[in-house]
């Protein structure tokens, strides 16, 4: 993909809200969401963010805004999921993009009247963007994994696997629910240190995982695998994903088949699906140590080093129950970059088809944990208190290794670049509720 016009720095919209400094959702993003007005018994329909508003992708096909490809494109946004546009491909992406952004771009005609397709994001409900069937959760970040691999296993960190194979385990898609979301906390089986015997209970080590997420776009068949020169066509776009995860559970869980009840209770994602167009100018060079091991030729390709990587600054934000009360922000856990990790979005999509697998439109793939080079990049609590050894402070006097009630863990993302127009996530937020 190149640049075009949709991603020309020099547009602004006629939504102020979307030129105002530090919008996420600007004239160049156009993320699409599943929305309906809040409190309401409306169904659900797809819209697109523009500043702080919506527009309305059936109220604007019903105006006669779209014509010719873009109206074709149009017509597969008029349900309540976005499943049938992500099936539809590049061509189809593109054409509505492209429509969208002469639309709400200044200097447009008919500004008063479209005005009126626009929907207060304040006054929105949304809904998870598509029906996702399947939900496969990567481990991108080779700094994550060492620091994990270090806490789980002190003499061998980084499994041998680690450098050759896109890691990833299959999770469930049934409790992924949208920004929001509440959930007790997971009771379950662990084993404490210098027991004999597991016991049973709440989680005591509740954590987040701070990752982003490829929404799969047009699918392939049984058996048909994705080449490498074709998997950046097969992405729709991305979002933020919080793999909530209890680290007790998990510890005496993983081995040998992988994260199961330690991770299967919920899994929160941001609302608003930023298509790879709009990513395409924060895209970046793929470097792989020359001290390791190439990737296996099928994982390899000159177009995959030139831009594989894309530089999506990543952050959580912790805020709990005392300081809602004492009107306290939330404070800022970690920062870290999406450019960091090991593979990329056409590695994890090739990879996941190479032996035969079918992806599916809505599909979700979960990147890993997005822990940089440094401690402080880390995406969990788990690293950030040194497997719970090191307590973190808080503005207000509170200190946290795990995650306590009602804990509101908030993930945001956002490319910045000179010379390009702010592209944001928007929040992803959870809020741990007390056991049941
Ligand atoms: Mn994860």
């Amino acid at each position: 993909m190149t640049l075009n016009e949709t991603h020309d720095v020099s547009h602004t919209s006629w939504v102020d809200s979307a030129n105002a400094p530090g919008s996420d959702f600007t004239i160049q993003n156009l993320p699409y969401g599943v929305f309906r007005r809040k409190d309401s018994t409306d169904p659900f329909r797809i819209g697109v963010a523009i500043g702080d508003q919506i527009l309305d992708l059936q109220a604007a096909f019903q105006a006669g805004l779209f014509a010719g490809e873009a109206r074709e494109a149009a017509a597969l946004v008029q349900g309540a999921t976005l499943n049938a546009f992500m099936g539809a491909g590049q061509k189809a992406w593109g054409a509505l993009r492209l429509a969208l952004s002469r639309v709400l771009r200044s200097g447009s005609k008919d500004q008063t009247a479209r005005a009126g397709l626009l929907v207060a994001q304040a006054d929105a409900d949304m809904a998870l963007p598509a029906r996702i069937g399947d939900y496969t959760d990567f481990f991108t970040s080779i700094h994550h994994a060492t620091s994990v691999g270090k806490l789980f296993r002190p003499d061998n960190p980084l499994m041998p696997n680690y450098k050759y194979v896109p890691i990833a385990y299959h999770g469930r898609s049934s409790s992924i629910g949208v920004s929001g979301q509440s959930f007790p906390r997971p009771l379950g089986q662990t084993m404490p240190p210098g027991a004999t015997a597991p016991s049973f209970g709440a989680s005591k080590r509740l954590d987040y995982e701070l990752e982003l997420a490829v929404w799969v776009g047009s699918g392939n068949a049984q058996g048909a695998r994705i080449s490498i020169d074709r998997a950046e066509a097969h992405a729709f776009g991305m979002c933020l994903l919080n793999d909530w995860s209890a680290r007790d559970v998990q510890a005496w869980e993983y081995q040998p088949l992988g994260p199961f009840l330690g991770k299967n209770f919920a899994s929160t994602i941001s609302p608003w699906v930023v298509t790879m167009e709009a990513l395409e100018p924060f895209r970046t060079a793929w470097i792989r140590p020359q001290a390791d091991p190439q990737p296996l030729p099928y994982l390899d390709s000159p177009e995959n080093r030139v831009g594989g990587a894309i530089d999506i600054a990543v952050e959580a934000w912790l805020q709990t129950s005392r300081m809602k009360q004492a009107a306290i922000a939330p404070q800022r856990l970690s920062r870290s970059s999406f450019r960091h990790a090991y593979w990329t979005v056409a590695q994890m999509l090739t990879h996941h088809t190479v032996g035969g697998c079918n992806l599916q439109p809505g599909d979700l793939l979960g990147t890993g944990t997005q822990s940089g080079p440094t401690p402080e990049e880390a995406g969990s609590l788990l690293e950030l208190s040194v497997g719970g050894k090191q307590s973190l402070q808080l503005p207000d006097g509170e200190t946290r290794t795990f995650l306590e009630d009602h804990d509101t863990l908030t993930l945001k993302a956002y490319c910045e670049a000179t010379g390009r127009a702010r592209v944001g996530f928007g929040a992803c937020s959870g809020t741990v509720l007390p056991a049941l």
